[in-house]
């Protein structure tokens, strides 16, 4: 599988891991867009938000719980933060492997695109 989250999911190539279970891990972004900036991505091959089903509602509710999780880890959960899916081309999705932004720790802009 080409994928370049799945390989930080199998541990071949380095990431920064902040959060791991058994369904899912966080990483922080490579290219960070605020002072915290995770990715919280299933461990399971799943393209995009188009490929949830009610079998993996589940699976997003608990990307969700730890995308909440982390914001008070990370400090930002006061001051406030923004969780963000994007699917598809025109959604500004660019891996191919579902993954939800965790971003905060800066005023974020009210716009959304
Ligand atoms: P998206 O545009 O929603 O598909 O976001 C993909 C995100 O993955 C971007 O913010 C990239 O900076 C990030 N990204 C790509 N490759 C890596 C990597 N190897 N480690 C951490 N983050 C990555």
């Amino acid at each position: 599988m080409d994928c370049i989250f799945c390989k930080i999911v199998a541990g071949q190539i380095p990431s920064e891991v902040v959060y791991t279970d058994d369904r899912v891990i966080a990483f922080r972004d490579i290219n960070p867009m605020a002072p915290v900036h995770l990715l919280i991505i299933p461990r399971e091959h799943i393209i995009s938000l188009n490929d949830i089903t009610e079998r993996e509602t589940p699976l997003v509710g608990h990307m969700v719980q730890i995308a909440k999780q982390l914001a008070k880890q990370q400090g930002i959960a006061t001051k406030g933060y923004r969780v963000v899916i994007n699917c598809g081309p025109q959604g500004g999705q660019v891996v191919q492997h579902l993954h939800m932004h965790l971003l905060g720790g800066r005023e974020l802009s009210g716009g959304l695109g």
